[in-house]
């Protein structure tokens, strides 16, 4: 993927880090700045989209960032959205998968008739870190049968190797901003 320099600059400068949050020492990409500048956000979605593999049949999003730019890229593309949200807020039968977290453990739900044999899957968040959420979305569309073809970021942390995790399901990882 070859992103745009002026695009890379818009977002870097858009973006806001907010330092100890949730955390001390951890340093808070914070997106919400971007949704208020509907132009930069429209040239997002147009990125994302433009960069699906045209084979893709749906875009799985990550609660709750990855709605905000999933959603609308797989809208631009003519395609289908998945939920993944943590456990407990989907009204329909769900697969769930439960996955370590530095301390203690997440799960994460996506409704049993989302994805299936046969579709192609990209998963979308706003944020690649560990890896350790995306591959547990992974996880999730994996056990349906479906398969995941690869992975979208607005912003990722190069400098914690995520993508290590990720390239058992596809090497298709891409993102618009590294740090
Ligand atoms: P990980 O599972 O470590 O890749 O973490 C990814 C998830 O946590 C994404 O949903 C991100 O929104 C969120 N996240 C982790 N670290 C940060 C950070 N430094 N700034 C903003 N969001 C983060």
């Amino acid at each position: 993927m070859k992103v745009s320099q002026i695009l890379i600059d818009k977002i870097n400068s858009t973006i806001r880090d907010v330092h100890d949050f949730p955390k001390e020492g951890i340093v808070f990409k914070d997106i919400t700045p971007i949704l208020k500048d509907a132009k930069l956000s429209k040239e997002i979605i147009k990125e994302l989209s433009s960069n699906l593999p045209k084979e893709t049949t749906h875009v799985a999003g990550i609660e709750s960032r990855g709605f905000l730019f999933g959603f609308p890229c797989a809208m631009e593309s003519d395609i289908s959205f998945v939920l993944i949200r943590k456990k407990g807020k989907l009204p329909y039968k769900t697969v769930s998968y439960k996955y370590d977290l530095e301390y203690g453990s997440a799960e994460i739900e996506m409704h049993i008739d989302a994805v299936g044999p046969g579709d192609k899957v990209i998963i979308h968040d706003d944020l690649l870190a560990t890896g350790g959420t995306a591959e547990a979305a992974a996880e999730l569309i994996t056990s349906q049968g479906a398969e995941v073809i690869g992975f979208s970021f607005v912003v990722e942390l190069s400098f914690l190797s995520g993508k290590n995790i990720l390239t058992k399901y596809s090497n298709n990882i891409e993102s618009l901003i590294k740090f």
